[in-house]
């Protein structure tokens, strides 16, 4: 059991009651209820996102970072090789 706030007049009512006992809005915790549902799948979007995003960091610095230091470090290389 727990209080929530009526989606209508604010009322604190348990998320189990059917209706506000102080304005007699129908299912006063549902509208919360779907707000938490929303905030928790913008909340798991998000993590997917950054996710994602971490994912293609970590890959560009993996593989374009060894490539330009290959670049710049190939002629040195050379020129070391042949004494
Ligand atoms: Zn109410």
């Amino acid at each position: 059991m727990s209080l929530v706030a009526c989606r209508a007049c604010g009322h604190q009512v348990d998320t189990s009651a059917l209706a506000c006992p102080k304005c007699g809005a129908t299912d006063p915790a549902k509208k919360i209820s779907r707000q938490r549902r929303d905030a928790r799948n913008s909340i798991i979007l998000a993590v997917v996102w950054i996710t994602l995003l971490g994912f293609t960091g970590v890959y560009v610095w993996n593989t374009l970072i060894p490539t330009v230091k290959q670049y710049l470090v190939k002629p040195q290389g050379e020129a070391v090789g042949r004494p």
